[in-house]
């Protein structure tokens, strides 16, 4: 299996879920759900995906 990362806490995922296309891992996944300015989260992982996870994205 390819090297997955988690794009928020960068770490090698062995379960979560994908978002656009990009790899969050469940504890991110839950902390994002308890997260009550949810759009906040997510700003931060696509800024997180802008800089992190675009040479991944080949893999796709
Ligand atoms: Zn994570």
């Amino acid at each position: 299996m390819r090297n997955c990362k988690c794009i928020v806490c960068g770490r090698t995922l062995k379960d979560g879920i994908i978002l656009e296309g990009k790899l969050i891992c469940s504890r991110c996944e839950k902390r994002m759900l308890i997260e009550n300015n949810y759009t906040d989260i997510y700003k931060l992982i696509k800024n997180r995906i802008k800089k992190h996870i675009v040479p991944y994205m080949k893999y796709y």
